[in-house]
């Protein structure tokens, strides 16, 4: 049985101090696993927080993924996306409306040729038309 940790206590893990706009984004990231813009957190969050700033939500998203609390998946139109999800999975993102899609996957074993290679990071993008999409072409 694993326990989830709170946002709290997850930023709390990770040594980072626990702020009001912190804590906001990450519980927001964490409820909303569409991989968001910072513009989409921000139109979603400044009704109810009308002290939040965009410039903060930057600050804030940046600040997380440094500590590795979330992710960050460059979409082809080089948007910034996040994604509190943080295993390893592959993205499939729609060329007509935007939307990413989670799918599971898992990295494959380096090649022969990378022995002696630094790999920081492995990412899979999948892209095409979702299947809303789909029907109009
Ligand atoms: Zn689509
Ligand atoms: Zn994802």
């Amino acid at each position: 049985m694993s326990i989830e940790l709170s946002a709290t206590d997850r930023l709390r893990e990770a040594g980072i101090r626990v702020t009001v706009p912190r804590l906001l984004i990450f519980q927001y990231l964490i409820d909303n696993r569409t991989h968001p813009t910072c513009d989409r957190i921000y139109s979603d969050l400044k009704d109810s927080n009308p002290s939040l700033s965009l410039a903060t939500v930057y600050n804030v998203t940046e600040k997380l993924a440094e500590e590795r609390l979330v992710t960050v998946i460059v979409s082809p139109d080089g948007e910034r996306h996040y994604d509190s999800v943080t295993d390893f999975h592959g993205h499939f993102y729609c060329d007509q409306c935007g939307s990413i899609y989670d799918f599971k996957c898992r990295p494959d074993k380096m090649p022969e040729c990378l022995k002696g290679a630094v790999v920081k990071s492995v990412s899979y993008i999948a892209r095409g038309f979702c299947p809303e999409c789909a029907g109009n072409h």
